[in-house]
């Protein structure tokens, strides 16, 4: 069983292929930047597949899985109908950077593949078990009933990390029920005690989520993607009245408002230096103060996260880097375990500047939380699960699993 998985940009189209004949397998990867005519990239993704030689033909792939973002009312892993595409449309302004993109992207897959499922994991369904005390915004009910509340993102890469990071600390137990949490309620037994993990998602955009055993307990992205800890060029968490104050102080249209806090905010903004964290590095070795604060200011913000969730799980068995940051940037996974070894995490600096893009532990032995580092997989994951989504469509005997907010595992 062939499943492609498209990550779609607003001006990119990368993709896997991946094979569960025998196992899982990755048959290849590829992808255009700078692509001007998306129908154009789609057809040449095809062409590329059968030149390859990876598939003889366009119905041997069984579906195309995609890393939706959020829609209205819709969540988990699910077939990407016109109505589906609607309700990603109705909350494009949520996520400006990600879903016209996919909207785009998903209708042309549709006319190009009109026989083949096209079926969306959406980043907010790894938090549906959540506590509803960590989803809720301090609001009136009529802004929470119109879709003003939490909903978490990253949660392809953060369910990863939860299978991974389990299976490293030799519980078999909680990586199977994290693998199997859009199958089965998330309600897989596991032994006492609980392992509690913080996973650190630090890239483009970056989010950390407490984990207990496979379960997210919450994330530190909110409604949308532009909250939690300050991104590359996305603000991050900003008080609610700052923007109705900057529209009036500096005379902005709400429009020019949003479109500075989602692309002139963050690590670039800060540092008036790049949104790239390699360039701010430099310039703030090379004595740049506003580079410099920048990058403080995302330590700081990614401490705040990690402590809220020390405190939610009473404590934690790992703390885990992951994403283009968290598994490159050695100097910036030092600077946010510095002086935690009250909270248990004590880092071993000669292992952590030794590790790039590796699966490795960088905590000192009497650390008692192990630090990892564990590169994310997320087209893996949505892979598995549009392969569960067309295993459970062939067969007549398995219930569907609910879309939405299912029950609190135990
Ligand atoms: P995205 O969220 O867009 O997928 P990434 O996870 O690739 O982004 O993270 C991008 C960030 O990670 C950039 O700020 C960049 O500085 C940093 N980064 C990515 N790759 C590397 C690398 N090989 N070495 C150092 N830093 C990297």
């Amino acid at each position: 069983m062939k499943i492609l998985v498209a990550n779609i940009g607003s001006t990119s189209l990368k993709w896997r292929l991946f094979d569960f004949a025998d196992g899982e397998r990755l048959l290849h990867k590829g992808g255009f930047e700078q692509v001007g005519d998306y129908a154009r990239a789609i057809e040449d993704c095809l062409a590329d597949l059968e030149r390859s030689g990876v598939v003889t033909s366009e119905r041997e792939i069984a579906a195309v899985g995609f890393k939706t973002v959020v829609a209205k009312g819709v969540s988990g892993c699910v077939r990407l109908d016109d109505s589906a595409v609607a309700a990603m449309e109705a909350f494009n302004q949520l996520a400006p950077a990600h879903n016209p993109a996919y909207v785009r992207g998903i209708r042309l897959f549709a006319q190009r593949l009109p026989e083949v499922p096209l079926v969306g994991l959406f980043e907010t369904a790894f938090y549906q078990w959540a506590p509803e005390a960590a989803m809720r915004y301090a609001v009136p009910a009529s802004w929470c009933d119109a879709g003003v509340r939490r909903w978490g993102f990253h949660g392809a890469s953060h369910k990863f990390i939860a299978e991974r990071s389990a299976e490293l600390l030799g519980r078999d137990d909680v990586a199977e029920r994290a693998r199997r949490l859009y199958v089965d309620d998330g309600s897989t037994p596991v032994r006492e005690p609980a392992l509690r993990v913080v996973s650190c998602h630090l890239g483009g955009s970056s989010s950390i989520s407490g984990i207990r055993n496979g379960v997210a307990v919450g994330n530190s992205l909110g409604m949308s993607p532009q909250s939690g800890v300050p991104h590359n060029n996305r603000v991050g968490d900003l008080d609610a009245m700052a923007f109705p104050f900057a529209i009036r102080a500096l005379g902005l249209t709400v429009e020019e408002a949003e479109r500075q806090l989602c692309n002139e905010g963050g690590i670039k903004g800060l540092s008036g230096v790049s949104n790239d964290v390699r360039n701010v590095w430099t310039a703030a070795q090379g004595g740049n103060a506003q580079a410099r604060l920048a990058l403080e200011v995302f330590v700081h913000e990614v401490r705040r996260w990690i402590g809220g969730y020390f405190a939610q799980l009473n404590g934690a068995d790992a703390l885990v880097f992951t994403a283009g940051i968290g598994e490159n940037r050695s100097e910036l996974r030092a600077a946010i375990c510095a002086d935690l070894d009250q909270l248990g995490v004590v880092l071993d600096a000669n292992a952590n500047v030794k590790v790039r893009a590796q699966e490795a532990v960088i905590s000192a032995p009497e650390s008692r939380v192990r630090v990892l580092v564990i590169p994310t997989n997320e087209e893996l994951v949505v892979a598995r699960e549009v392969k569960r989504w067309l295993d459970r469509r062939g067969s007549s005997t398995t219930k569907p699993v609910p879309q939405t907010h299912l029950s609190t595992p135990a």
